[in-house]
């Protein structure tokens, strides 16, 4: 039997609609040098309705991809909203990414339009020459009206004043009907070999994703909410806060380009900031900050951290010490990205010591996502909390393949339908994951597995040590061996041996690191994760001990 309901499309420009007709007095606020910006959702969506127009008199009239190269700011929230919504397809770029890798991405994905913050003009100006497909450039932000754009215009592109162009644009009034199946942004993941993978979500996808995200067991976020996506807006979308506060009428508060933790925390104050994601090694520094500056916190209800394990000494310090609450969440930017969160289960005191435990695993599904664990053989393994395997998931907002791309180590991610993340770790009966491990990060040693996720939270929950991160070197009689990298506090005195007797309480013998290096700072990746890649190339040959 057929449904009687109508056939309303799942369409980044019903957010739109929704926001400009219901939440016009929400509120997006940019950081400025000495102060904030600000618009209302009514001034954005006028704004982005402009904009499309901008953006059709630059040619697009399809399904071109519109790039950005862009900090989080109230401008790249415009894009996010007209690039979609007129049928076009929103392409962030990662302004910390390799150069080499910023021209891949920009060609594969064809990029027609790029909107640049002025305040990035420096090394777009070297990066343009390099953009195959790129026919306009849209220069945004306050800098932009006295911005020098003769070396752009010198390659032979049209470059154009964001501002100059919305003001001269006719407003786009109706919006295409879009399938809701069709692609409205793409996000490109960096691959372990070889080129950067592109992942394009739906207009449906990121619709669902969005309510998820706002949904209860996840965020929970209402309109009485001004959230501070810290994560950047080409992170795999922000992890979903710019559209799910469009959605809800929540207010975005943007850092743009002050992500220091004396800007962040002033801010935070100033626009009583209730909820606000960024990756763990953000929320270190914060806490760093906080325990030594005066820094009032007391507004943020929940913080959503994720992107690599969220040590549980930094939730406890977090909520202990300034009354901040981390929710951690599980995903990837194949997953568009949010697909588990961690809530304990009802009847488990969040404070008791089983109560934290729930909240350092990676939570459970949310729903739509559909999680399971296989072995080596590609077997389900039982969810008993205590198998360990791949975490395989599936679901409307998770990708089925990669864009234009189908060599060998792409089509080795999908099996039977599933996307096998590389993630290892339990899944028990109540659908919580527990993650021992990247498959790449997994130190095998005479053939047992030890977590360097478990050696890492163990570590960092010592007081004197700032941050630890722990690899596999390579070893002749045990394949592998860890080891442990620390960074330690300003002014900390611990030794090798205090360290490793405070490992010695959790751990056995044999799991302990062997070789050991005291480091200035964790080397990390273009969105502040620990890149073990680098430490591991680093200490190859074990020299120390
Ligand atoms: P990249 O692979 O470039 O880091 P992603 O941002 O998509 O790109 O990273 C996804 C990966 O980040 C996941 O596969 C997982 O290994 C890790 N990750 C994300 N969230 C968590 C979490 N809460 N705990 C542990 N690992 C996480």
């Amino acid at each position: 039997m057929k449904s009687t309901m109508q056939d309303a499309p799942l369409n980044i420009s019903r957010l739109l609609a929704h926001a400009a007709r219901v939440h016009p007095d929400a509120e997006v606020v940019t950081a400025t040098p000495d102060g904030v910006r600000r618009r209302t959702f009514a001034e954005v969506t006028e704004r982005a309705a402009r904009l499309a127009g901008a953006l059709r008199a630059c040619g697009v009239d399809g399904d071109q991809r519109v790039g950005t190269f862009m900090w989080n700011n109230a401008e790249h929230l415009e894009v996010y909203l007209a690039a979609p919504s007129m049928g076009a397809v929103l392409h962030t770029l990662n302004i910390r990414l390799f150069p080499d890798q910023v021209t891949y991405v920009a060609n594969h994905a064809e990029d027609k339009v790029v909107v640049v913050d002025a305040s990035l003009l420096a090394p777009f100006t070297q990066l343009l020459p390099t953009f195959e497909t790129v026919t306009h450039v849209l220069v945004a932000g306050p800098e932009a009206a006295d911005a020098d754009l003769s070396e752009l215009e010198a390659t032979g592109r049209t470059i154009l004043r964001y501002e100059e162009a919305l003001a001269g644009a006719e407003p786009v009034t109706e919006w295409p009907q879009i399938v809701e199946t069709d692609a409205a942004a793409m996000c490109y993941t960096s691959g372990t070999t070889g080129n950067p993978k592109g992942v394009a979500y739906s207009h449906r996808s990121m619709y669902l994703h969005s309510m998820a995200v706002a949904m209860g067991d996840a965020m929970g976020l209402t309109p009485y909410d001004r959230i501070l996506p810290i994560v950047p807006m080409f992170h795999a979308n922000a992890w979903g806060l710019p559209y799910a506060a469009i959605m809800v009428g929540a207010s975005l508060v943007m850092p743009d380009r002050w992500l220091q933790p004396e800007p962040l925390t002033r801010l935070i104050a100033s626009e009583r900031v209730s909820v606000s994601g960024a990756v763990p090694t953000i929320w270190n520094d914060i806490l760093t900050y906080a325990d030594a500056n005066p820094a009032d916190l007391s507004s943020i209800r929940l913080v959503p951290c994720g992107g690599s394990a969220v040590p549980l000494g930094l939730q406890q310090a977090l909520a202990q010490r300034h009354g901040v609450q981390i929710r951690q969440a599980w995903g990837m930017t194949e997953t568009s990205p949010v697909a588990t969160c961690a809530m304990p289960p009802v009847g488990v005191d969040p404070e008791s010591e089983e109560g934290w435990r729930y909240r350092a695993s990676q939570g459970r599904p949310l729903a739509g996502v559909t999680a399971r664990i296989v072995g080596d053989s590609g077997e389900e393994l039982p969810r008993d909390g205590v198998a360990v395997g791949e975490v395989e998931v599936q679901g409307p907002w998770v990708t089925g393949s990669y864009y234009k791309d189908d060599d060998a180590e792409s089509q080795a991610k999908f099996r039977d339908g599933w996307l096998r993340t590389g993630d290892v770790g339990t899944l028990d009966r109540q659908g919580y994951i527990t993650l021992t491990d990247r498959a790449k990060d997994v130190i095998k040693s005479g053939g047992e597995w030890i977590s360097s996720v478990d050696l890492e939270n163990h570590l960092m929950s010592h007081p004197d040590v700032l941050e630890a991160a722990v690899v596999a070197i390579p070893d002749e009689k045990w394949d592998e061996r860890p080891l442990a990298t620390v960074v330690l506090r300003e002014g900390a005195t611990a030794d090798l041996d205090s360290l490793r007797d405070h490992l010695a309480q959790k751990f056995a013998k044999w799991q302990l690191p062997d070789a050991w290096a005291f480091i200035e700072a964790v080397p990390r990746t273009s969105v502040g994760k620990f890149d073990k890649k680098v430490i591991r190339k680093e200490f190859a040959d074990g020299a120390l001990d």
